[in-house]
């Protein structure tokens, strides 16, 4: 009988010292490590054991391996000059919540498994609502990505559908009726997509609105793609609009595609992933004007709200669409308060939940309000410096409008004037760049052109960072040119 339980106390609080310093000289020495790592596919896993250890195994000793087999291949997103994606950062209040999480260990499907889970969650989700600034009757629900808020939203937009049970027949015994057709832009994300298929629409029917030379969706053209499906019979059911897409941070007109989803009866989604939390700030908040009158929108406080990843945020005026579609529950989990207290396993996929709300509840009141306006009124304004620069230096061109922190950018090469060799100039000087581990940006294609995007979101990112990025890309550029 083996007497090899968890850690004794004693040992505990030596290893949780141990790892708190660790921690904090990680985040306090991120400058001297490579934000990319140096390595190539499959390296790790040559240094890690092929099969599990036979018995247990000193702290020292996996310290150790951190150090020496984890860290090399760790790529640096807290690190102050990853501009690449979106940034996603954690700030200690973040870090602190998610040990605790850990724990706690608690599981909150249903208020009875945990009410203090399940009560945060909606008194820091009415805290956030109010902080970006949407109507009281928006409800929220945490889910992890913001991959999953848009597929319960595309679901939920599903079941709203009058007459159209797949619920309970699925697309098979509905042999009769209209296909469903989703309208998003051309600049949409993936997740998108990936919602559409799990939610069984397939890629045939969502439908890609062209955008404008602002990379906005362009509602004349929705308005005409509904009515030509309407005539050719299909039948149209939801519209995700974009505020903040990936490639660009473009912001779809919503206002006026709120109008047309309301004369249409359509379900309107707004996928706001990264850009939601920037409403935040007061000058800002317009950037969600129409989505008051979204059904549903979607944020991600793990993107700019210095929580560590994941926590993603599903507003919804539908609360009783999305139960509808999800609502379903065994003898085995029901309880005394069903009728009195909130089930968030009725809003979802999922029946085991985290306990994420404890992020939330940590970062805003550890910042405030006011903090984390400070900090992001910060990035937007750094930005439009390094704009500025882009734009009064003739050796760069800026490929898209900034309206927040993201700017889509290329170099020029007076020796070249083909796309294909332009694109390729650029791609080797993003990888050039990359590869002195000095800083990550990554890239997209706009109108066929090869663009660099640099993000600056990031927690640590103070105006120092954006200055050496900016003096790295003009030397980099400089050396290739000479070349
Ligand atoms: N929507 C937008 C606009 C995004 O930019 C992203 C990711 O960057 C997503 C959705 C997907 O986010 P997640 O990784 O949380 O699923």
């Amino acid at each position: 009988m083996t007497t090899n339980i968890d850690m004794t106390s004693s040992d505990f609080r030596k290893t949780g010292y141990q790892f708190i310093d660790w921690i904090n000289d990680y985040l306090t020495n991120l400058e001297n490590y490579p934000v990319l790592p140096n390595i190539q596919p499959g390296d790790i896993k040559k240094s890690l054991p092929s099969s599990p250890p036979e018995n247990s195994e000193d702290f020292d000793k996996i310290f150790a391996d951190l150090n020496n087999v984890i860290m090399p291949g760790v790529t640096h997103w807290n690190h102050p000059k990853f501009m690449a994606y979106f940034n996603s950062t954690s700030s200690s209040a973040g870090i602190f919540a998610e040990l605790l999480s850990g724990a706690f260990n608690t599981n909150g499907m249903v208020w009875k498994s945990n009410p203090a889970s399940t009560e945060l969650e909606e008194v820091t989700l009415d805290w956030l609502r109010q902080m970006i600034g949407l109507p009281k009757e928006f409800w929220g629900i945490i889910y992890d990505l913001a991959s999953s808020s848009t597929m319960h939203a595309i679901i939920a937009a599903r079941e709203n559908i009058k007459g159209y049970s797949i619920r309970e027949k699925g697309f098979g015994g509905l042999k009769d009726m209209p296909r469903l057709r989703l309208y998003t832009s051309e600049q949409a994300h993936s997740s998108v997509d990936k919602g559409a298929i799990l939610a069984g629409i397939g890629l045939e029917g969502i439908r890609k609105i062209h955008v404008d030379e602002d990379f906005r969706m362009i509602p004349s053209e929705l308005e005409k793609a509904i009515k030509e499906d309407r005539e050719n019979g299909w039948l149209p059911f939801c519209v995700v609009a974009t505020v903040g897409t990936t490639s660009t941070t473009s912001i779809d007109p919503v206002s006026e595609i709120a109008e047309i989803t309301q004369n249409e009866n359509l379900w309107l989604h707004v996928d706001a992933a990264h850009a939601g939390i920037a409403a935040i700030v007061p000058e800002v908040q317009n950037i969600l004007d129409g989505s008051e009158h979204a059904d549903s929108i979607v944020v991600n406080p793990h993107k700019w709200m210095f929580m560590p990843i994941d926590i993603s945020v599903l507003f919804t005026k539908r609360k009783d669409v999305l139960k509808r579609a999800f609502s379903l529950v065994p003898e085995y989990l029901k309880t005394d308060e069903d009728n009195e207290a909130t089930n968030f396993m009725d809003y979802g996929i999922q029946l085991g939940r985290r306990f994420r709300s404890l992020k939330l509840w940590f970062v805003i009141r550890y910042f405030g309000r006011e903090g984390l306006i400070e900090i992001i009124r910060e990035h937007l304004r750094l930005a439009n410096e390094l704009k500025n620069r882009i734009d009064n230096n003739p050796n760069f061109k800026r490929l898209a409008p900034v309206p927040l922190s993201t700017i889509c950018f290329r170099a020029i090469n007076p020796k070249l004037s083909d796309v294909e060799s332009l694109n390729k100039f650029n791609k080797e000087l993003m990888d050039r760049l990359n590869n002195t581990g000095k800083v990550f940006l990554s890239h997209t294609i706009l109108n066929g052109l090869f663009t660099i995007r640099l993000v600056v979101s990031g927690l640590r990112t103070e105006v120092k960072h954006v200055n050496e990025v900016w003096e790295l890309i003009k030397s980099e550029y400089d050396k290739m040119i000479s070349e």
